[in-house]
């Protein structure tokens, strides 16, 4: 199956939450779930009932979306989190969060993370000063992550720097906006991370 090319404000709708796919607009009153916060299409409006299935699938479907993965990459998340100590739930959401892609984005260094994927892909960063063009690599805790040099001056890096301090950084991350480098203070536990998403409900529709 390939990358789904449609709408991303869609996907959003249809799971009822701001996931947070297209950038600086998310951040509007432009937003569409600020605007039509109902399912998209003919019956969206409806209120099916729904079973105990369709609710553990939303759940997965979501955190999928969040981080922009195929199912079979997502599958591939949830067996490593299985294959780890602690318990499986916390361990997929951290392993998600611990993509190289998202990391960017959270610092503040690209707009969503579909923007941060393309900039990590077209070798844009670096980790531990090493460049590193794998979306999906996965920091650890201190890794330092810096815009490659040649990079800096892009106006739009700068741009979305300025344009995220708005939002905040999270609590486990540090940036020295100045010198275009953050570093991973410490792996999130789930509670920091407060992802809308009921991680449990998606361990229960792979263990079904
Ligand atoms: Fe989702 Fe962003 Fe579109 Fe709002 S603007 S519906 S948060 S992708």
């Amino acid at each position: 199956m390939g990358r789904y090319i449609g709408s991303v404000c869609r996907l959003c709708r249809r799971e009822g939450n701001k996931l947070f796919l297209k950038g600086s607009r998310c951040y509007t009153e432009k937003c569409a779930i600020e605007r039509r916060n109902y399912s998209p299409g003919q019956h969206g409006q409806a209120r099916p009932r729904i079973s105990e299935y369709q609710v553990q699938l939303r759940e997965k479907q979501k955190l999928k979306r969040i981080y922009g993965l195929l199912e079979r990459q997502f599958r591939g998340y949830f067996e490593k989190a299985v294959r780890r100590k602690g318990i499986t739930g916390e361990n997929l959401l951290q392993l998600l969060e611990r993509r190289l892609d998202n990391i960017v984005y959270r610092m503040g260094f690209c707009s969503s993370r579909k923007e941060a994927r393309q900039m990590v892909n077209h070798g844009h960063f670096l980790v531990n000063g090493r460049k590193v063009d794998v979306a999906s690599f996965l920091v650890k805790s201190n890794d330092v992550i810096e815009l490659k040099p040649a990079s800096r001056k892009l106006v739009q890096i700068q741009t979305t720097l300025t344009s995220a301090e708005g939002r905040g950084i999270s609590p486990w991350l540090e940036l020295d906006k100045a010198h275009f480098k953050g570093r991973v203070k410490a792996i999130p536990t789930k509670e920091e991370l407060a992802m809308p998403v009921n991680e449990q409900l998606v361990v229960e529709l792979y263990s079904r």
